[in-house]
């Protein structure tokens, strides 16, 4: 087994090197083993999990026993002390169960550095499959409060990336992040007299559709009377 981690930036020796990988060889405890000798203490893994729950886990994967294969890779990788980020991408299959899903992170993973929950992007197999795997975040959105809530009680790092401000309630505006490259990024015409432009992550140039409720949220209507006035 060889693992071979090449750096291009030799006069940045502190930087964090973020892979992003299913998580699943890290079942082999050799092969965890082996990338904290390359990869020392610099490494941080962003690894996808989907629920709490196998079976929805492994329905949105298509792989069996991934689930399975995926914690026990993150236990292996806790135990060479290798720094972990969850990956959380909501979607109809798996929204539902988000406020269980962070109680079972709490008891079961609470080693991990960060929590990151992902709004979806409107492209590729979202768009193939979107009968089966597309929600709005105004659906999902108070369960999506509970479980970042129930993690902040519970001192779990967690960060929301690619919901724009304006479709969150107050209290989870300091976890949203701007998260949207700038290559891919845009606003839209009412976004232009927001107040919150500035701290939000707009939206995906790349998705074939917009968020619905951003034009009818409350900091639309906040700014526009505050002008009226
Ligand atoms: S209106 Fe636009 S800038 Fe304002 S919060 Fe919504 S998406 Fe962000």
């Amino acid at each position: 087994m060889k693992i071979t981690i090449t750096l291009h930036c030799p006069h940045l020796p502190d930087t964090t090197i973020h892979i992003l990988t299913n998580g699943r060889q890290f079942a082999n405890g050799n092969y965890a083993e082996k990338l904290k000798e390359v990869g020392g203490d610099n490494l941080l893994l962003g690894i996808p999990i989907h629920s709490d729950s196998s079976l929805i886990h492994d329905e949105i994967t298509k792989i069996d026993n991934s689930f399975n294969e995926t914690i026990i890779g993150l236990y292996n990788l806790a135990a060479f002390g290798i720094s972990v980020e969850l990956r959380i991408v909501i979607n109809k299959l798996n929204y539902k169960r988000l406020p269980q899903f962070s109680d079972f992170i709490f008891k079961n993973l609470s080693f991990v550095s960060c929590v990151s929950f992902m709004a979806m992007e409107y492209t590729g197999f979202a768009v193939r499959n979107s009968q089966q795997v597309w929600i709005e975040p105004t659906e999902y959105v108070a369960n999506l409060k509970e479980a970042t809530l129930n993690l902040n009680d519970w001192q779990i790092n967690s960060s929301l990336f690619n919901l724009p401000l304006c479709l969150l309630p107050q209290e989870l505006h300091l976890f949203a992040r701007k998260s949207i490259s700038d290559w891919k990024n845009r606003y839209i015409d009412v976004c232009e007299k927001c107040i919150l432009k500035k701290d939000c992550c707009g939206l995906f140039s790349t998705s074939k559709k917009i968020f619905e409720g951003l034009s009818t949220s409350k900091f639309h209507r906040l700014v526009y009377e505050f002008e009226v006035e």
